[in-house]
This record gives C-alpha cells, sequence and structure tokens, in this order.
C-alpha cells in the first residue's frame, strides 16, 4: 500500500532522509521509529505531498506522491504532529469547513461528520469551542478530521506527543480500532508507544534505516545476547554441566540460593523449552524460567548507537 525506494530529502547539505527503502502491506499497522531529528517527519511529509523528495520515489495505494498527489491524497487522512485547530471554532463547523475543502456537499459532510466524530469519540464535543477542548480531545478532532474523506491509508505523527496517560492509552486503543479497516502508518519517537500499537517497526535514524521487522523478529535479532535465568533445586553438582550440554548455550553460571541454585545461561536461540524438559527428566524442582534483557528497548538503544558510531566513523 505504501511503497518508499531510495528516497532522500536535503536540506541544503543537510540530509535529512538518506537513501531509505520500506514496503507497508494493506492493513498493516505500521511503526515509523526513531530518535529525535532522525528524518520521520521529513519523510512522512514527503508521503502526504507537503514537500518534495529531493530524490526516489514513494508511491501510495500505486499512486506517485509526486506525480499523482490529487490522487494521494484522496486516498490518505494525515494527522501532523501539531494539529493546526482554530479555538474559536467548534469542531462541527471546522469539520464542515474541512470537508468543504475536499469537496463534500452539505449532506455528505454532515454524514461524514457523524461519522467520524462517533468513530472518534467527540460527538458529546461537536458544539463546543475548540479552544475549551483538553489536548486528547483536540488530537480526536485532528483524527476526526484525518478521516473525513473516508481515507485507506492513515498517516499519524506522534500521535501522542502531549498526551496523559489516560489520554495515550485511549488515543491507541483508537488507532488499534482503527486499523481494522485502515493501512495504518504512525512515527514516534517512543518504544514502547510503537511496540503497544504496531505490527511492524521501521527504525530510522539520521536518515539512515536501520531496521525493519516485527517486534518477535527484531528481538530475535538480540536473541544471541539474551540471558535466561533459571531457579532449580535438587540439581546437585550436575547442573552446570548439563545446562552446558543444551544445544545452542554458550556460557552458565551459577550460584546457591539456600538450598535452591540460580543459574544463568546465555543462548543462541531460546533455551527455555530445553531446559523445562531437562528439569522433568531429571526429576528437578524447577520455580523461575525466563528471559532476561531481550526487550525492544534494549534493541533501539544498540541499534541507534551502532548507527550514530559508524557515521562518526565515516
Ligand atoms: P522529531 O522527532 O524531533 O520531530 P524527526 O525524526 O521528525 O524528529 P525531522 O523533523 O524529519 O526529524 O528532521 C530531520 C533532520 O532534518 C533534522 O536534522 C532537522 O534539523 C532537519 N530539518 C527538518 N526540517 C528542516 C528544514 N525545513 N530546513 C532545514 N533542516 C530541516
Amino acid at each position: 500500500m505504501i511503497e518508499v525506494q531510495d528516497l532522500t530529502k536535503l536540506y541544503g547539505r543537510v540530509a535529512a532522509v538518506s537513501g531509505i527503502s520500506f514496503d507497508v502491506a494493506e492493513g498493516d499497522i505500521v511503526g515509523f521509529l526513531g530518535p529525535n531529528g532522525a528524518g520521520k517527519t521529513t519523510t512522512i511529509r514527503i508521503l502526504t505531498c507537503y514537500h518534495p523528495a529531493t530524490s526516489g520515489e514513494a508511491r501510495i495505494g500505486g499512486f506517485d506522491v509526486f506525480q499523482q498527489s490529487m490522487e494521494v491524497r484522496r486516498i490518505v487522512g494525515y494527522l501532523p504532529e501539531l494539529t493546526p485547530l482554530y479555538p474559536e471554532m467548534r469542531p462541527r463547523e471546522y469539520l464542515r469547513f474541512r470537508g468543504k475543502l475536499r469537496g463534500l456537499n452539505r449532506a455528505d459532510c454532515n454524514a461524514a461528520i457523524d461519522r467520524v466524530a462517533e468513530r472518534c469519540w467527540i460527538t458529546d464535543m461537536l458544539d463546543r469551542p475548540i479552544g475549551a477542548l483538553s489536548k486528547g480531545y483536540k488530537q480526536r478532532v485532528g483524527l476526526a478530521d484525518a478521516l473525513l474523506h473516508n481515507p485507506r491509508v492513515l498517516i499519524l505523527d506522534e500521535p501522542t506527543v502531549g498526551l496523559d496517560p489516560t489520554q495515550i492509552r485511549e488515543t491507541r486503543s483508537l488507532i488499534r480500532e482503527l486499523a481494522q479497516d485502515h493501512t495504518v502508518m504512525l512515527s514516534s519517537h517512543i518504544l514502547p508507544e510503537v511496540e503497544a500499537t504496531c505490527q511492524r517497526i521501521v527504525i530510522i535514524n539520521k536518515g539512515h534505516l536501520v531496521a525493519a521487522g516485527t517486534p518477535d523478529e527484531l528481538r530475535a535479532q538480540i536473541a544471541g545476547d539474551a540471558e535466561t535465568i533459571v531457579e532449580l533445586k535438587g540439581a546437585g553438582g550436575d547442573l552446570q554441566a548439563a545446562l552446558e550440554g543444551l544445544p545452542g548455550v554458550s556460557g552458565v553460571t551459577t550460584r546457591p540460593v539456600g538450598d535452591w541454585t540460580l543459574a544463568s545461561v546465555r543462548a543462541g536461540g531460546d533455551p527455555r523449552e530445553q531446559i523445562f524438559r531437562l528439569a522433568g527428566e531429571r526429576g528437578w524442582a524447577l520455580r523461575e524460567l525466563r528471559r532476561a534483557g531481550a526487550s525492544l528497548e534494549d534493541y533501539f538503544v544498540k541499534i541507534v548507537a551502532q548507527a550514530s558510531n559508524q557515521a562518526r566513523a565515516e
């Protein structure tokens, strides 16, 4: 649904985006993740036809964002990082004004407003001044605006920035709901945000694409560094050798904790099933078996640091 090929954007001599390529399949909900200044907003503005790229290609629904911007605008709903709302207007007036700009007639526009207001839980707020609404409600008015023309694709730039924890939770749940019948791409610099909402993640840093995949695929890339914690009783001196003998295990350390032994197992894959079976076969009591240190947060920090070091060395 979204195809980005070798996209570059230069601001003078600064490369905000450097040759990035990625795809978003129809119906996917994809997180576009990167630290501040990574190039997320620049990419999103290119995809939403706000400014042209310096080189490369981008298509949405098969339409070229440079050559066929009218077609792209028809199928894309865009929520910018800061929604430019008019505080003295009421959401209903604002949405009517936006509907008119998009060429909707009055009857269609009123029907669309009822539909998006219900979808974004703002029906009760439609006739209050926008200036009197909370940040969370303003954000929902922005989302309602993005949905007014019933787009197939929703592109959301930092949709929860500045919201309180309850509003963040509500916005995430709304986005997940919208993802049931839209392709969604959302940008964020907060990993848990993306992890909580998205099926796929594209990570960029300093304008370069550094990783892409499902959260599980990205986690698997650091699984080699991951540690498994095991707490067992009854194993005696056999434990260390038995754990070291399991396939894929590269290191084991053990220490006694009262009658129990706490072991840390380093392995290339996920050894938990084998450890569980081993304990069962040998009749050892097992009271803890968990993976440690394989969080996506670690991966994100590691990969961004690697990319920054590489850039410094070049
Ligand atoms: P943030 O999370 O802080 O919004 P971002 O990932 O969205 O960051 P961009 O806003 O796309 O990053 O910025 C990428 C780089 O391009 C930054 O170095 C930024 O300073 C630069 N940049 C962005 N817009 C312009 C502009 N209009 N003129 C010059 N440089 C710009």
